[in-house]
């Protein structure tokens, strides 16, 4: 079997309203249950708890509450309700998931390190799928991952997977501002190249990672041995059609060392 990391960025699952994009949901999902069917192990890294939590409590007075406050609120409701949704999806392929709530805290001793580590393999080895994310609701804001980006990054590398697929609301990685006219896709960054000058800083207005965040990881990941991809995770069918149809989808893949 091939093993995988796919992450899903807030901005993939969110509506222009803040509320959960379940359409968007349930169509990673089916094409995540197509992937296993072709021999891929999946550990999926999903974002957009504290973005579903916001959606669904629709509080007219969040600036009573600071940004802990409300980070701690809001992913304690989304992230049920994501997993729910999840949970709901997956069922109807017949698929198993099980939720990892993490802090980066649990990556510096080599004892918590290893017992994730061995909780995951024991889901893979059933069958079940491990839907990861920050546990946002307890960790300490100085003490947190950058984003998802840099979790579903120590994910990856943590549990040898093959190749890590970055998901967000842009195709890759341009070489200037995508909104430039000109400005073009960059498609491959091979060992050693640098892609610093390339960088746009401007972020999704849901997620906390930008694309920075996601070059850092994807050079860091592509070192140790793994192929990244970023792709845009609203386009249909993105999963099955990089990697079982061989339709030429946009993408920059970070090729592994
Ligand atoms: N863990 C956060 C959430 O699920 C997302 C962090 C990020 O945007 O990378 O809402």
């Amino acid at each position: 079997m091939k093993r995988i990391t796919v992450k899903v960025g807030s901005a993939v699952l969110t509506r222009k309203d803040g509320t959960l994009d379940v359409t968007r949901l349930s169509s990673i999902v089916d094409q995540i249950a197509v992937l296993r069917k072709n021999g891929y192990e999946v550990i999926l890294v999903s974002s957009g708890a504290v973005a579903s939590g916001r959606g669904e409590l629709h509080l007219g007075n969040t600036q009573e509450l600071d940004s802990v406050g409300q980070r701690q609120l809001f992913s304690a409701v989304g992230q049920a309700k994501l997993i729910n949704r999840y949970y709901d999806f997956f069922s109807e392929h017949h698929l198993h998931v099980g939720q990892v709530l993490t802090q980066k805290s649990d990556f510096d001793s080599e004892e918590h390190r290893l017992n994730m580590q061995t909780c995951m393999n024991v889901m893979l080895e059933n069958g079940v799928i491990p839907i990861v994310n920050e546990n946002d609701t307890v960790s300490i804001a100085e003490l947190m991952f950058t984003d998802n980006d840099e979790l579903s990054g120590l994910i990856a590398r943590m549990m040898n997977v093959d190749t890590l697929i970055i998901l967000s609301n842009i195709d890759g990685l341009y070489d200037g501002n995508p909104e430039t006219p000109g400005t073009t896709l960059i498609h491959k960054v091979l060992p050693g190249n640098q892609v610093d000058r390339y960088i746009q800083t401007e972020k999704s207005v849901v997620g906390r990672g930008g694309m920075q965040s996601k070059c850092a990881t994807a050079m860091a990941v592509a070192s140790s041995g793994i192929d990244v991809y970023l792709a845009r995770g609203t386009r249909e069918n993105v999963l099955t059609d990089l990697l079982l149809s061989g339709a030429n989808v946009p993408h920059t893949h970070f090729v592994r060392r």
